[in-house]
Parts: C-alpha cells; structure tokens; sequence
C-alpha cells in the first residue's frame, strides 16, 4: 500500500521514495506519494519524478489501483528506472492548489444545498477551471441558485479554518451530521478521515484541501441543468478576491 503523504500534508509539494514496482515501464508504484490519483471527482495531480542520476519523467496521470497509488509517466524515451531505486518527485503545484481550492469550495457549496434546499449530493467532477455539482431535490426553483451561492460567499468570507482528524466508523455513523453523501459511508474502512469546514460542514473525504476559507476566492455562478426529475447540475468557477 502507498503511504499517501498528501493525506497529512496537503502542502508538500516534494518528496523523496522508493520504487517498489514498475509496470510496461510507464506505470510507476512508490512506497508513499504526494501525487493525489484521480477520485472523489477530482482530477489528478500532475508533476515529475526525478531519478537519482536527474533524468526527469513527467507525470501524465495518477490514478489508485488496490490500495497502490500508480504513476503513469511520459513514454518519449527509455525509462531507466527500476525496482528499488530512490526517486524526488514533485508535483505541479499551481494545478494542485486550484484543486484543492476547488475541492473546499464544493464542500461549502453543497452543504449549503444540503442545508437550504435539503437536497442530496450525488456526484461532483472538479478540474482547474470549473466545478460542478450533482445534487438530488424533489423541488427546485433556479431563481434560487443565485441565492444559495451568495449563501456559499458569506461562508467562504468568514475565514473559516479547514480542519482534518481521524474519527471511528462507529462515531461517524452516530453523527448523522457526518452522512450527507447519497451513497453513503466507504465500506471497510474503520478509521474515516473527517474534513471539517470549522462549525459549518464536516464528512468523511480523502481528498486535498485549503487549510482555510480565506484561500478559496469566490463562487461564481454559471449555469444549472436539471437532469430528469429530480436531479440537478450546477456549474461554477473561482474567482479571485
Ligand atoms: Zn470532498
């Protein structure tokens, strides 16, 4: 299993590890990683791994196979790694910083969607340039969307900290606060990584977040869709200060 640094240390941006597999000399396993794989509806990092005689791979994709996080690298020349050797990565970092702000964004703007129209969150597809979120209403009135989103902007104007802790399964499932999600908990997991927007939203997430709402911007509004009866489609994008 590939220890996932970002989990911890969302800002790290650099990291040494080893190489405990390569495969069809593309798909690079480590022993722990900062690179976060695509999931959760949010796109993967990307960046390079360094060899330690400095040749320089570029990291096109990044997705989670059991358990392993895998690397795929750019195959314009021979790769020269192998098993077992010590590699520096680092990621792009002005991506991974548009991510995670995008990311923290979404959970402000669904928990306002959760709390004001009681709806269900369904999906979410983020990248660098727009989010977008799928929610579950019987009635919804697009005259209101506007609405829920200057809701989302005072939030995001207080500043609040973003705080990430471990809780068990058991206090999570206690806690109907922490099940928001249609889906419902992962199974088989026993420690659930809580991310918690100070006082206003927590869940359960493995993602990359701000460390406070100060950092996120502000939401713009683009378009909503409905998607049959009642599902619904929201799209936004950041927006500098
Ligand atoms: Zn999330």
């Amino acid at each position: 299993m590939t220890q996932l640094i970002y989990l911890n240390n969302m800002y790290k941006k650099e990291f040494d590890a080893k190489i405990t597999d390569i495969i069809d000399e593309k798909f690079v396993i480590l022993d722990k990683t900062c690179f976060y794989p695509n999931s959760g509806g949010v796109e993967c990092d990307f960046g390079k791994i360094i060899s330690d005689s400095g040749l320089v791979y570029k990291v096109i994709f990044v997705k989670k196979s059991n358990g392993e996080i895998i690397h795929e690298i750019e195959t314009d020349k021979t790769c020269e790694l192998k098993k077992g050797n010590i590699v520096h990565g680092i990621i792009d970092w002005e991506r991974r910083y548009k991510l995670m702000k995008y990311h923290t964004s979404a959970h402000v703007l669904s928990a306002v969607f959760a709390k004001e129209a009681k709806a269900l969150i369904t999906g979410n597809s983020l990248n660098v340039n727009k989010g977008r979120i799928d929610f579950s209403v019987e009635d919804f009135d697009k005259e209101q969307m506007q609405n829920y989103i200057d809701i989302a902007n005072k939030i995001i104007e207080q500043n609040l900290e973003v705080k990430v802790y471990n809780l068990t399964r058991n206090e999570v499932e206690q806690n109907s606060a922490l099940c928001k999600l249609a889906k419902g908990l992962p199974p088989n997991l026993d420690i659930l990584r809580i991310v918690d927007i100070d006082g206003y939203d927590a869940q359960p997430d493995g993602g990359a977040h701000v460390k406070s709402l100060s950092e996120v911007g502000k939401i713009n509004f683009l378009k909503a869709e409905n998607k049959g009866a009642k599902n619904r489609r929201v799209y936004y994008e950041l927006i500098e200060n």
